[in-house]
């Protein structure tokens, strides 16, 4: 056996580190989940998750990772050889449209660079090129965890209503629920797709789907093939199946650490996390993946590696000498970029420790970097003054 002292700095960008409070939750025995104990867990948890997403309709929650949800979005609204408009602009949202192939939908893909958000001009165009209404749904990744880049949902919805296209909009929120500010009902979202390990704080193994009525009722005209994920079970009776009863022990937890919080506090401190990375980042004189600051993702930062540099090396060597698992580069990424995640359970001190990790790092793997970026973040972190605050909070 051997030991590392201390502890280890989870900066992946999920799963996130989970408190200590909900690990205790967690640690409950089980309950029998067709009980009277159960039936309150399960009502409570299904109303206090509602105002995360910022929803008044269903929130149904599965025992599976994020991906079942993105499943169940498709194939309870979509029928085989429908038409849904996807987008090359990042390993998240590229999967999803993959998933969205092999499920027998046809899928109309926009590209970036990897380098920015979808840009709701862009998907203005080819919904008013449709005009026969082929495109079924949109689907949308809030915050694409690959590249640190995040959707301006709001404008692709007004985007959307300009041209009156009746697509569903489908939000994949893994990335950003509990992180960033999500407002499923007030933007139109018709699914929003949720999972447990990331802004909520808990082991992966919940996955959520907020369902609008609009999205309600194109499930009972859909007919892509579903079971597991068939969300009239879900409706009838919450948990069709035996539930993942600890992980929602967990879940009540994690949504008392959120309320005693606040969730606008907690979309505040992630955006000064984002800010704090960023200057570390540019400190270092390295290169942020995301090229559009108006895009700057709230819970995961991307940076490139010098050319001629392994990011995965360099991932190892930190790894291995500090005990930090940085997030690697995924798809076309891989190997040229790290993520560091900041999202979730964190605080000052501990994205300070993982700054400090990253810049021990460049130096012990001798990437030609410059000094200064922890100093950069510090800088930003100590001012209290109100400009972090504002400039965080806008
Ligand atoms: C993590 C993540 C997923 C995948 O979720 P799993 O729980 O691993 O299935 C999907 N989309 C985004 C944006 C993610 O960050």
């Amino acid at each position: 056996m051997t030991y590392q002292s201390g502890r280890q700095f989870l900066q992946i960008p999920g799963p996130t580190n989970i408190p200590e409070r909900v690990l205790r939750a967690i640690a409950a025995p089980v309950l029998d989940h067709r009980g009277p104990e159960f039936a309150r867990l399960a009502a409570e948890v299904l109303a206090r998750i509602k105002p995360i997403f910022k929803t008044s309709q269903p929130v149904l929650i599965f025992p599976a990772s994020g991906t079942g949800a993105w499943e169940a979005a498709l194939v309870n609204t979509l029928s085989p050889g429908d038409k849904v408009l996807g987008f090359d602009s990042g390993q998240f949202a590229l999967l999803w449209t993959n998933m969205a192939r092999k499920l027998g939908l046809e899928v109309e893909t926009l590209a970036t660079d990897w380098r920015r958000a979808p840009d709701p001009a862009l998907i203005e165009a080819a919904l008013a090129e449709d005009r026969e209404k082929k495109i079924k749904a949109v689907l949308l990744v809030h915050n694409e965890t690959a590249n640190g880049c995040m959707t301006r949902v709001a404008e692709i919805r007004q985007a959307m209503d300009r041209v009156r296209h009746p697509a569903l909009l489908l939000v994949d929120t893994i990335s950003s629920l509990g992180s960033a500010d999500f407002r499923m009902d007030e933007w139109g979202v018709d699914v929003a797709i949720g999972g447990s390990q990331k802004g909520l704080m808990l082991p992966a193994g919940l996955a959520f789907c907020a369902v609008s009525e609009k999205a309600l009722a194109a499930s009972k005209q859909a007919k892509l093939p579903r079971s597991y994920w068939d969300w009239d079970a879900y409706m009838g009776s919450n948990f069709p199946y035996t539930p993942a009863c600890n992980l929602l022990f967990g879940l009540k937890e994690a949504l008392n650490l959120i309320n005693a919080e606040g969730l606008e506090n907690i979309f505040v401190r992630h955006a000064r996390h984002a800010e704090a990375t960023r200057r570390a980042i540019i400190g270092w004189g390295l290169e942020i993946v995301c090229a559009e600051p108006k895009d700057y993702s709230r819970s995961i930062t991307a940076a490139f590696m010098p050319e001629g540099h392994s990011a995965d090396a360099f991932r190892k060597q930190v790894f291995e000498r500090f005990n930090m698992p940085l997030g690697g580069g995924l798809g076309r990424l891989a190997d040229k970029a790290f993520r560091i995640g900041h999202l979730g359970d964190t605080n000052d001190l501990m994205l300070g420790g993982a700054l400090f990790g990253v810049e021990m790092g460049l130096a012990a793997a001798k990437i030609p970097h410059k000094s200064g970026g922890v100093q950069a973040a510090l800088n930003y972190l100590a001012d209290q003054s109100g400009s972090a605050t504002r400039l965080a909070a806008e």
